[in-house]
């Protein structure tokens, strides 16, 4: 399996700043003087730095790709599926065109299908939801494919939380976006996510609620023996039963994972003072991660007022606590970052 974040943030988009920028360029010019590269060689160099001094965490709401050769799932449509639905449309059709296009003739039904449509590609896309909070929900309405008549998409959703009156009220046409969702090319079809689990091609997928305001999904996915848990918006809160009670469930499903993806919004210290706004804290999950025996383990949902650096800075604080918890755990510890893919 491959892994794809095509958006790491939580709550909302966050590209960075002119000042995060700036600092960024100023670290990289200070190695650039130190080591002198070779002005012809300028990709080499860059490409030797750090992620931290080239590259950003990733200012995009939460989206992921799952592949497994042809197969893939999506999951969640926060802002990053706009770059996700660029990736999968057919190159020869301009989106923005599409788009266009499609709200002329959605205003004369009768139209006869172009010549172009019969060269669309055929797209048949599964969509799971953690969740409807915003960040999960806002990049659907830009989610290319919706304007291709090839496109199929099996949208999946947490039961009642009415996935598709949720999304259909976000495209209310004209006041919050110019197209309806009844009125997309694509056919949509809508689904709870069946508590008994799910198969979409090689994928074998299950399901456990998280505690967070309103209940939200994780997904544990099986493919080729490996296992992907993705657990985003979560806390352990209320009683200390409670609170005990649903660890020990997340705790159970991420047993032995290969890969677990999962909310630390907040730092520890953070986390206190936000109880009750559902969201984790990377030291606390790290501990579960660790003693569920999970292989890899990344950190998502970044706060949107965490600069970079900060994240880095939790990042480092999260090696050096599971290390004091266990000197040689083997547990492999990364930032979600966009545009990465990771190999399972
Ligand atoms: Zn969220
Ligand atoms: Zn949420």
């Amino acid at each position: 399996m491959i892994i794809k974040f095509w958006g790491v943030r939580g709550s909302i988009p966050s590209p960075p700043t002119p000042t995060a920028l700036k600092e960024r360029l100023k670290a990289a010019l200070m190695v650039a003087l130190e080591i002198r590269p070779d002005p012809n060689r300028l990709t080499e160099f860059l490409d030797s730095l750090p992620d931290r001094l080239v590259a950003t965490v990733g200012g995009n709401t939460p989206c992921l790709e799952i592949r497994d050769g042809d197969d893939f799932i999506i999951i969640d449509a926060g802002t990053g599926i706009n770059a996700l639905g660029r990736s999968l449309s057919d190159e020869r059709i301009d989106p923005d065109a599409e788009r266009l296009r499609y709200l002329v003739e959605s205003q004369y039904h009768d139209l006869p299908f172009s010549q172009f449509d019969k060269n669309e590609k055929i797209l048949n896309i599964n969509l799971l939801f953690t969740h409807t909070h915003w960040d999960h929900i806002q990049g659907f309405p830009f989610f290319t494919p919706l304007y291709q008549r090839t496109t199929t998409i099996n949208i999946y959703g947490k039961r009642g939380q009415q996935i598709h009156d949720v999304l259909r009220l976000q495209q209310s046409d004209p006041i919050l976006f110019p197209v309806c969702l009844d009125h997309v090319a694509a056919k949509l079809t809508f689904h709870d996510f069946p508590p008994e689990g799910l198969k979409i091609g090689p994928f074998e997928i299950e399901s456990l609620t998280l505690p967070h305001p309103g209940g939200s999904l994780a997904f544990k996915i099986r493919s080729g023996g490996k296992t992907v848990v993705f657990a985003t918006d979560y806390e352990f809160v209320g009683t200390d039963t409670e609170a005990e009670n649903a660890e020990s469930r997340l705790s159970n499903f991420i047993e032995g994972a290969d890969v677990f993806v999962s909310d630390t919004q907040y730092t520890f210290l953070e986390s206190m003072t936000k109880e009750g706004w559902g969201h984790s804290s990377p030291l606390k999950v790290a501990e579960m991660a660790l003693h569920a025996g999970v292989k890899k383990f990344f950190l998502f949902h970044h706060d949107p007022f965490y600069s970079d650096q900060k994240l880095y800075e939790m990042l480092e604080r999260t090696h050096s606590y599971t290390k004091l918890l266990s000197n040689d755990h083997g547990m492999f510890i990364d930032l979600a970052i966009e545009g990465r893919q990771i190999e399972v």
